[in-house]
């Protein structure tokens, strides 16, 4: 796990275009290729993405940090969101980047390790629609997932 001190922590920001919540947070210094954030902690080079996630939430522990904005660069931690593999590749393919994921059919689109993850991490930070497009169900589906209802009795719902 990385070792973030206060001084990393400060410079970490400094390097960072802070608005308002909900603005996309650019980071202002150098880039990885793909246009991730490039951060120096000790002798590595993190993305930024990943070190403003772990400076707020603590250690993504080898997980995938996810955009909700889909823009590499942004650093805020209200667009970051902590995804395994398939998440990111679902994320991407929601995103029309990848293979479309099936349509129609709300099982075959939420599993339940989904609708744990997204009741866990993603309902206190996002809204129902950002959450919907990047499972491509409708906002209603997340909406339901919000007013608590269980899996078992969601799965009547169609996409
Ligand atoms: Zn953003």
């Amino acid at each position: 796990m990385r070792i973030y001190t206060e001084k990393d922590i400060e410079r970490f920001w400094m390097k960072v275009d802070v608005r308002g919540p909900d603005d996309c947070w650019d980071w202002l210094a150098c880039t990885f290729a793909k246009g991730y954030g490039k951060f120096s902690l000790g002798r590595d080079r993190i993305p930024a993405s990943i070190a403003a996630y772990e400076i707020t939430n603590g250690p993504a522990n080898g997980l995938f940090v996810c955009h909700s904005c889909d823009r590499p660069v942004c650093c805020n931690p209200r667009h970051l969101w902590l995804g395994t593999n398939l998440d990111n590749q679902r994320d991407a393919a929601s995103k029309g980047r990848g293979p479309t994921p099936p349509r129609g059919n709300f099982r075959a689109i939420l599993t339940e390790q989904d609708v744990l993850w997204i009741v866990q991490n993603m309902l206190p930070n996002m809204t129902n629609v950002a959450i919907g497009q990047m499972y491509g169900v409708s906002h209603s589906t997340i909406s339901a997932l919000r007013r608590g209802k269980t899996w078992s009795n969601i799965t009547g719902l169609g996409a």
